[in-house]
């Protein structure tokens, strides 16, 4: 007898026997016959038990079997009667009828079923992830993500890279991100650090000598949660020495080619679009733009009089005002623009947000009060809007208010009018990064990647005397509006690395205390290198088609941070705490007790 999968039975079987294990999606009780639709992980098949032909114990067995019973049936595979098929499954032709059947394990009253899912609370779901994970929509993705490790592993051992791990328990630098800890036992007040990422020590490994160098490797970063974020998440992280920027791009693109095609059967043409940082910026407001459609920005800055008075503020601080036209869009109610309105305000700090709705009969706009007419023609010539459109406008003194405002509103509107073709996939590259940008609460520069990057040969004498001019050797891949990756070449020069650390204004000890091993390396014969780190789960989450991160991680966290499964984080003995040399604060402690006895409530 042969022990099939529930998804891989055909006409072509016909008139076999078979054993079929797997659970009950469902069980119907038709007045002569039960249908159970029986599942695994590769599908489903309809099984069919006349009950004339059934003894009286294995009838009341089905009768009183719940779904998500673990089945073992025995049966014949049968063509479906002419008319009764369901083209919607690969088994749909078929269907096996029952000779014999063997609960293997029952299932009690679930708590929840998958089926749910849309209308049950993240916190149970994640509860009962493995009834959760059932969810054929979910084991696809799971299997998806296995899927495609597999082939990373299998074309970047092709392309000659090695896969090596780096440490989990490291050193806490508290530049960036706030660290896990993990407290010493052996060292007692002392605590590791779990990794943000293996930066320094897969530069490290370039200094070994290993000259091709990835993992699949997992990072921590301790901040509150944004709902794409998770406190762990893993990285296709790739490292090469003697290469340029050029090389990487190679590698990344073939890796990436090679994933849509083996996944998604998508051949996607190489090499990749390039467009510079300064140009994203200016046509979409962003770093990581979706360039599935136009509605692109418009600086208009220079077509409105610059004594024009409600724009004083900007003309006086350099700032600038920019458009983008939305076609048809001229009829949006009151209320719409106000919620416009409202959205760029209160999320992205824009000061105001204007239109020029151009109406069958003349245009509509507040601006009309403080602009003359030719001025508000020569906007809607500058953005190319004709009777229908609607131009929207944001202007302010500080540019970066302007692109993320209007770069936003931009994706907004286009989401709302389904204009975003969703079967392409745009793959882009971001190049000529700027080296720098200015922190306005810490009042200092920081470095737009991070502070191991090179700036491109052109500005490495003048980095640190103009670093507002700077470019970096950096690149981001984007694909379809998100970022998907991101790296750079590495500095290789000891004094170019500790100028760099002066600049970003790291007081030598401080650089001496969290990076005096990457300073001392690159003095002891470090080759030229450089990488890149790709973010797998968002990978997945583009292969799959899913916004929500956790919808491709087996075991996710909720948004703060608590693992249900298991209810982690913890409280750990007492016992545990003084192995370490630790002690709870009285006042953590109180509320621990609290919370505890409103638990026992
Ligand atoms: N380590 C960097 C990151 O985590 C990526 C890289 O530069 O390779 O973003």
């Amino acid at each position: 007898m042969k022990q099939i999968s529930c998804g891989s039975l055909r006409a072509s079987n016909v008139g076999e026997t078979v054993d079929l294990l797997g659970w009950v999606h469902t069980i119907r009780d038709h007045k002569d016959t039960f249908f159970i639709d029986l599942r695994d992980w590769e599908g489903i098949t309809q099984i069919v038990t006349h009950k004339s032909k059934l003894k009286d114990e294995t009838i009341e067995l089905l009768t009183n079997v719940l779904r998500e019973t673990v089945l073992k049936v025995t049966g014949e595979v049968k063509k479906r009667p002419p008319g009764t098929e369901n083209k919607k499954l690969l088994t749909g032709e078929i269907e096996v009828e029952i000779k014999d059947v063997e609960i293997l394990n029952e299932c009690a009253v679930l708590p929840y079923h998958f089926k749910d899912y849309k209308n049950t609370a993240i916190q149970i779901r994640l509860k009962y992830r493995y009834v959760d994970l059932r969810n054929p929509i979910m084991l696809n993705n799971i299997i998806t993500r296995g899927k495609v490790t597999n082939e990373v592993h299998r074309y970047m051992e092709e392309q000659g890279f090695i896969d090596i791990e780096t440490p989990m328990l490291t050193k806490s630098t508290p530049e960036g991100a706030r660290d896990y800890l993990v407290p010493s036992r052996v060292h007692q007040g002392k605590f590791y650090a779990l990794p943000q990422s293996p930066q320094l020590f897969k530069q490290m490994l370039m200094c070994s000598g290993i000259e091709k160098y990835y993992q699949i490797a997992r990072c921590f970063r301790d901040e509150d949660l944004r709902p794409e974020r998770q406190p762990e998440f893993t990285q296709i992280d790739i490292e090469m020495a003697f290469i340029e920027q050029e090389d990487i791009i190679n590698v990344v693109e073939g890796l990436l080619k090679r994933v849509f095609e083996k996944i998604k059967g998508i051949k996607v043409k190489t090499p990749f679009p390039r467009m510079n940082y300064k140009e994203a910026m200016t046509r979409f407001g962003t770093d990581k733009p979706d360039t599935r459609f136009g509605m692109e920005l418009h600086d208009i800055t220079d077509v409105i009089p610059k004594d024009t008075e409600i724009f004083q503020t900007i003309f006086d601080n350099n700032g600038i005002i920019n458009a983008i036209k939305v076609d048809r869009y001229a009829k949006i109610s009151n209320k719409k623009f106000a919620k416009l309105r409202r959205y760029v305000r209160q999320d992205f700090k824009a000061k105001d947000l204007a239109q020029i709705a151009l109406k069958e009969k003349g245009t509509k706009s507040a601006l009309k009060k403080y602009l003359d007419e030719k001025t508000i023609e020569k906007i809607i010539k500058a953005v190319g809007a004709k009777k229908g459109d609607n131009i929207f406008i944001i202007g302010d003194a500080d540019k970066s208010i302007v692109y993320q405002a209007l770069g936003e509103l931009r994706l907004r509107i286009a989401e709302e009018l389904e204009i975003i073709p969703k079967d392409e996939f745009n793959f882009l590259w971001i190049v000529d990064f700027p080296l720098f940008e200015w922190d306005y609460d810490e009042q200092r520069w920081t470095a737009m990647h991070h502070p191991f990057t090179s700036p491109k040969a052109e500005f490495i004498d003048s980095f640190d005397e103009d670093p507002e001019s700077a470019l970096a050797n950096a690149y981001d891949i984007v694909l379809n509006g998100y970022e998907l990756g991101g790296g750079s070449i590495r500095i290789h020069n000891p004094e170019v690395q500790e100028r760099m650390f002066k600049t970003l204004n790291i007081p030598p000890e401080i650089a001496k205390i969290n990076f005096e091993f990457l300073i001392e390396a690159l003095k002891y014969g470090a080759p030229p290198h450089g990488g890149l780190a790709i973010g797998l789960d968002r990978l997945i989450m583009l292969l799959v088609e899913t916004d929500n991160i956790r919808d491709v991680i087996a075991f996710p966290k909720t948004r703060n941070a608590k693992l249900p499964i298991g209810d982690a984080p913890s409280r750990v003995t007492t016992q545990q705490l003084d192995d370490l040399g630790i002690q709870i604060k009285p006042e953590v402690l109180q509320l621990l007790e609290e919370e505890k006895e409103e638990k026992e409530d």
